[in-house]
């Protein structure tokens, strides 16, 4: 995606923006069982297909992924 092609469809109509999107109260919440379970992620970067409409989102706040490294069930 973040080469410019659909993933999903192969097409090169990739589009990105910081903050493109609101899901949520304004931004994206990522659950920890840490003090910021509830604190919304304000940095990240969306990518969408204009071709067939998938998107995708990349959490650009490094604190925050840090704790997830250490909350969340890492798969593989
Ligand atoms: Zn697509």
């Amino acid at each position: 995606m973040k080469d410019g092609t659909c993933p999903k469809c192969n097409s090169a109509t990739v589009y990105s923006r910081l903050n493109g999107m609101s899901l949520g109260d304004g931004g994206i919440h990522v659950y920890i069982s840490s003090e910021w379970a509830s604190k919304a992620v304000r940095g990240s970067r969306h990518y969408i297909c204009t071709t067939c409409g998938y998107f995708e989102v990349y959490i650009e706040d490094k604190a925050k992924l840090e704790a997830v490294t250490k909350d969340w069930t890492k798969i593989g």
